[in-house]
């Protein structure tokens, strides 16, 4: 399953950007993933609810996923077109000589974390 090998490589990455950090806990991620990726959203949050219970830090870490359209460039007529709507062959002139601009990324664009000393002040503040 595509998605599962992604999750597990997030939440490695997410491991070490806390233990770098010195974070304790993790409140929500955003992922920016492109619109022909391949990625399910359904089969991600899925492999995301499973792994998380695996690492404490993100036990409670919520799960946001941004879509980024897909865009293809044609080398014919130099212009930008929608993927999805459009597929392979330049709507402006017919060529086949285009290529994927974006939309097969999936990238972390936020994590939302707690740090130890930041935990502490937020406690002193409570009392
Ligand atoms: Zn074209």
């Amino acid at each position: 399953m595509h998605e599962m090998g992604i999750v597990i490589h997030l939440t490695k990455t997410l491991d070490e950007f806390a233990e770098e950090n010195h974070i304790s806990r993790i409140g929500s991620v955003t992922l920016s993933v492109g619109e022909v990726s391949g990625i399910v959203s359904d089969l991600f949050v899925d492999a995301w609810n499973y792994f998380r219970k695996k690492h404490p830090i993100l036990e409670e870490a919520e799960l946001r996923i941004e879509t980024i359209p897909a865009v293809t460039h044609c080398d014919g007529c130099g212009k930008d077109y929608e993927t999805v709507a459009h597929g392979r062959i330049c709507p402006h002139c017919g060529s086949q000589e285009t290529w994927l601009v974006r939309g097969n990324e999936c990238i972390i664009k936020e994590i939302e974390a707690e740090t130890e000393s930041s935990e502490e002040e937020s406690t002193k503040g409570g009392i």
